[in-house]
Order: structure tokens, then C-alpha cells, then sequence
């Protein structure tokens, strides 16, 4: 079996087909596992990449224990409480808290009204989520899929016809309540405004089971999983990327990288899925998934990042925080328009140092600044741009507490919507992949035994059910399972007893 890419979806398929007893290659083009959630190191600053926010680690617990390991006591996770701090530009802040409690009062100082609604919000949202989630942990590769009686019943509470927005306000009736309770659609690089209202459940996620963060960074998980693959006889090899899929006629047979051919009875892809489809199967050779197809296709939003390294420590500043445009819908526009620069733009600000030393220098710390803008759409002139939104971006941390940082910064590390594409390859820099609107879910995804030919299997977040770390975990089990069962693969016996054994750890609905 060859996997392409050592991402988060590339590791997890790698180590559950080792557990299944396949004998795994994996080819990755960069020199570090990780993909999006990998890390830069540099003058002794360390950054997660990507993501920041570590959430229902129930996924990787079950892929950690299908491997006999156990994912709390192979890594060191603290969870942040509060959660995060929502600021509304010129409208005060909310600290999200973990406790429903502490939460109602917080909501209670912006609206007290809406603070009565919480119960209902998190109730509703328990059923939802139970409601659909043999949805999200069962492949669809035929539209008959849509008939099952678990797919119709959580179709009915999906309530397509409205947007996330339009759900919440069943609940809240101040805006900025609604907002810190759906702003999450940026994991998905989507608006509020138009993303199908089943993504309440992405809060809902974080108020239920917690945001955690690794110590270390993300890419200590990363690094774990690539070490727990390789215990189990996995090859991973490094700065070798895969320049073409081989086939027999409409089968994929093996890959050729650019240090040797890898002959394999199944091929499965992490890579970017638009990205790899171009750069790997000849467009002949694709029905559904054609270039000018997947060229038609909606893309999520992109993201300017500055990795700043500092001197000293914000201490007052949470180590999440979110800024949220004063105009929020003329700035998601901007964003969703991808012709201009969002005029006084959203940011999203990670200050680790207040929960995690490891990460910089003694007596310094890092700062991730995440700002989303238009995916590459060839309006904006990034090289030219970056000097002067820099500046504007830097003024507008001051509005997050965050001052006097020129003077402070001894690192900077700038990544635009090109570099994603040209550095991660990301196609079109899309950095949380293809929409999920209801016409790019499910079904309408990319499949996860991948339609178009013959055993090529998707992992990662542009195939079902999405982008961000647990769907993704959970792509890589879809798919596995399809591939395990195509291939009559099947566990080695002492495995096969791990996977059995009673589960031993924390049990999180309790936590
Ligand atoms: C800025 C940002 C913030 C995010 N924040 C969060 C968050 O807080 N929480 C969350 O859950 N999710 C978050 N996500 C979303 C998502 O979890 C990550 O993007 C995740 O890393 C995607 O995983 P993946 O498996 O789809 O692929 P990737 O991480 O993209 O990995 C694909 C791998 O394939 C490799 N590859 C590509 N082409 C080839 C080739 N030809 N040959 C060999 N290898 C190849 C790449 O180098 C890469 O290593 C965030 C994403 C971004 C970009």
C-alpha cells in the first residue's frame, strides 16, 4: 500500500493500515510529516503551521487504541479554560468558558436574555450532533445513501434551508451572542452567513468536549503518529514527492516519485485533493473530477499568517483570541469577492506562551496571526500588498491588546494565499479545501474510495466529511475500512486483541 502525503489523514490511514496488517509506504514531498499541521522552527521559535485548536480528540483516541496505544498517555494535552476570547470590535468581549455555568454568566453580561437560551442551545445540539454522527463516520459513495434511515433522520434536523446564522437566532437574539457561537465556520473557511446551519455543531463541539492544546505544538501529534506508524513497519520516506500515479488501464498499480516506482494494490491519496489531481492523474483518465470540473468548484477562503517571534509575553492576552470585524458581512464579502483586501479585516490570534514554554526562547514567545482573506483568485498582488497590510494588520492587535509589538518582534515569518499554494501545495491556496456548501457535501464530495478509478482511496479534508482535524481523523477510518474490506485485509491477531481490550482512558463527556 503506498499513501500519498503524511498529513494528519495520511498518518491516521497509514497507522490503521498497518493495524490491519498491510505493509504501508508513505511518500511526502516535504522534509517533515505533518502537512498543514506541521511546524516551522527557526532562532528557537516553534509554530504550528495550521491548526491551533485541538478538538474532539475522541477520533484519535479510538485510531490511537485500533494501533494499541493510548493517545493521553503517549502525548500531554491541557485544556484551555476559557476557552477563547471573543472581542467585537468596539462592542466589549466574551470569554468563552468551558462550564455551561460560566459560560450563561458570560453571555448574560452581553445579553441576559439570551443567557436563559444556553440549556436549549446546548441540548438541541447534543441530539444534533448524536443525530448526525453515523453520518459523518459512514462513507458516501452512491446517492442511495441519502435513504438510509440515519441519513434521513439527521437530513430532517439538518434543516438545509437555513444558514448557521439563521439557526442560531432560535436561540440568541443579540448579535455578538451569535457570533461567538458562529464564528467557527472560518475551520472551515466558511461565512456564517451562508454555511448550512448543521455547523452549529462545531461550538457546540467545543462547549461539549473541550479545546485542548498539545504541548509542544500540533506537530508533537503529528511527529507521535508518524513514530507509532513506523513501530508498526511503516516506511515513511521524506522529500520525495510523487510526480504520477501508474495504472492498468483504470487501476492504479503503484506511483513513481522522484527518487524510484513504488508497485502497490492500492493507492491512497492525501495530498490535496485539487492539487493532486492535476498533479498526478492525467485529466483523461478522470470522468467526475476533470480539471475544468474541479476548476468550477467553490473554494474555501485562504489565510495571511504572520508567525511572529517576541520578546517577553503578552501575559494579559488569552491564548486564543478572536477579533471579529466591526462590519462583519462587508468583511466576509470582501473575502468571499476575492477582488480586494478585507478593508478592517477579522483576525484570529494565537499567544501560546501563556500556556506553553516549550515554544520560544526562555523569556520570549510566539504569537500566530491568522487573518482570512480570498483564496488565490489572481486580483490581488500579494507581493506587492504584503509591506502595507502587514501594518494595518499589526495596528489592528493593538485593538487585541497586543501593544507596542513592532518594537518586540525578533522573528517573522509572513505566509500569503501564494505561498500556500506554491509552498504547501494547496490548490488555489484554499487553505480548509472545497467548500462545504450541501452541493460539495456527502455525496457531492469527492469520495472516499475515489469514484473516478480503480482502487485510489481519499483521506483529508477534500473528501467526506470535511476539513479540520476530527473529520479528517475520521476520513482516514471511512477510508481504510472501504480499502481493508476491498482488499480482504485483515488484523494481526495481537492487534486484533488491542482493539478489543475495554477502552482504558478518559472518558471525555465527563471530563
Ligand atoms: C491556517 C489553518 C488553520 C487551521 N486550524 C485548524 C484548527 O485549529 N483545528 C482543526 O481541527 N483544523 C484546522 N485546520 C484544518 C486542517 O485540520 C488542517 O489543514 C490539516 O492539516 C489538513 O490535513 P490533511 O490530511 O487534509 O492534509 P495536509 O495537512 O494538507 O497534508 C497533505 C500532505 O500531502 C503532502 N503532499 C502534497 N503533494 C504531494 C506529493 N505530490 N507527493 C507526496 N506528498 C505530497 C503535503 O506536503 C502534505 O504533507 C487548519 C488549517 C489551516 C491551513
Amino acid at each position: 500500500m503506498v499513501v500519498i502525503g503524511a498529513g494528519p489523514g495520511g498518518l491516521a490511514s497509514a497507522m490503521l493500515l498497518a493495524a490491519k496488517g498491510a505493509k504501508v509506504t508513505v511518500v511526502e514531498r516535504l522534509p517533515q510529516v505533518g502537512g498543514r499541521t506541521g511546524r516551522w522552527r527557526q532562532d528557537g521559535f516553534t509554530f504550528d503551521i495550521g491548526p491551533t485548536f485541538f478538538l474532539y480528540p475522541r477520533v484519535l483516541e479510538d485510531i490511537f487504541r485500533e494501533c494499541g496505544r493510548d493517545l493521553w498517555t503517549e502525548l500531554r494535552f491541557e485544556r484551555i479554560d476559557p476557552m477563547y476570547r471573543v472581542l467585537f470590535e468596539n462592542a466589549g468581549h466574551l470569554d468563552a468558558r468551558s462550564d455551561a455555568q460560566s459560560m450563561a454568566a458570560e453571555i448574560a453580561r452581553l445579553s441576559p436574555e439570551d443567557a436563559a437560551h444556553l440549556p436549549r442551545y446546548l441540548a438541541d445540539n447534543r441530539k444534533k450532533l448524536a443525530s448526525f454522527r453515523p453520518v459523518l463516520e459512514s462513507p458516501f459513495n452512491a446517492l442511495t445513501d441519502y435513504l438510509k434511515g440515519d441519513v434521513l433522520k439527521s437530513l430532517f434536523m439538518l434543516r438545509p434551508q437555513l444558514s448557521l446564522d439563521r439557526d442560531l437566532r432560535k436561540y440568541f437574539r443579540d448579535r455578538r451572542v451569535r457570533q461567538a457561537f458562529s464564528f467557527q465556520a472560518k475551520y472551515l473557511g466558511m461565512s456564517p452567513f451562508n454555511c448550512p446551519s448543521l455547523f452549529t455543531i462545531l461550538a457546540f463541539l467545543e462547549h461539549e468536549f473541550g479545546i485542548w492544546h498539545p504541548i509542544g505544538g500540533h506537530a508533537v501529534v503529528m511527529d507521535k503518529m508518524a513514530e507509532i506508524a513506523r513501530d508498526m513497519g511503516v516506511e515513511i520516506r521524506l522529500q520525495e514527492p510523487a510526480v504520477r500515479i501508474l495504472f492498468e488501464g483504470r487501476r492504479a498499480v503503484g506511483v513513481e516519485t522522484t527518487k524510484g516506482r513504488y508497485p502497490a494494490d492500492a493507492l491512497v491519496i492525501n495530498a490535496d485533493f485539487g492539487h493532486a489531481m492535476g498533479a498526478l492523474i492525467p485529466n483523461h483518465l478522470r470522468r467526475r473530477w476533470t480539471d475544468r470540473n474541479i476548476a468550477a468548484k467553490k473554494y474555501s477562503c485562504s489565510t495571511f499568517m504572520m508567525y511572529l517571534g517576541i520578546d517577553g509575553l503578552y501575559e494579559d492576552v488569552p491564548h486564543h483570541s478572536i477579533m471579529l470585524a466591526e462590519d462583519l458581512e462587508a468583511n466576509i464579502r470582501d473575502i468571499q469577492d476575492g477582488r480586494v483586501l478585507p478593508k478592517a479585516p477579522s483576525i484570529y490570534l494565537q499567544n501560546a506562551g501563556v500556556t506553553d514554554p516549550s515554544l520560544a526562547p526562555r523569556g520570549m514567545s510566539t504569537l500566530y496571526v491568522l487573518v482570512p482573506v480570498a483564496h488565490v483568485t489572481g486580483a490581488i498582488d500579494w507581493p506587492r500588498v504584503v509591506p502595507q497590510f502587514r501594518e494595518q494588520v499589526i495596528d489592528r492587535l493593538e485593538l487585541m491588546g497586543v501593544k507596542h509589538l513592532r518594537e518586540r518582534i525578533r522573528f517573522e515569518k509572513i505566509l500569503t494565499p501564494q505561498g500556500w499554494r506554491n509552498d504547501l501545495a494547496i490548490y488555489k491556496g484554499a487553505t480548509f479545501n472545497l467548500s462545504h456548501t450541501l452541493g460539495q457535501m456527502l455525496y457531492f464530495r469527492p469520495h472516499n474510495r475515489f469514484e473516478d478509478l480503480d482502487r485510489i482511496y481519499l483521506v483529508g479534508g477534500g473528501t467526506h466529511p470535511g476539513s479540520g482535524l476530527p473529520v479528517i481523523f475520521e476520513s482516514a477510518r471511512i477510508s481504510t475500512r472501504l480499502l481493508a474490506a476491498d482488499l480482504a485485509l485483515e488484523a494481526p491477531s495481537s492487534l486484533a486483541a488491542a482493539t478489543v481490550m475495554p477502552p482504558m482512558e478518559l472518558e471525555l463527556e465527563k471530563v
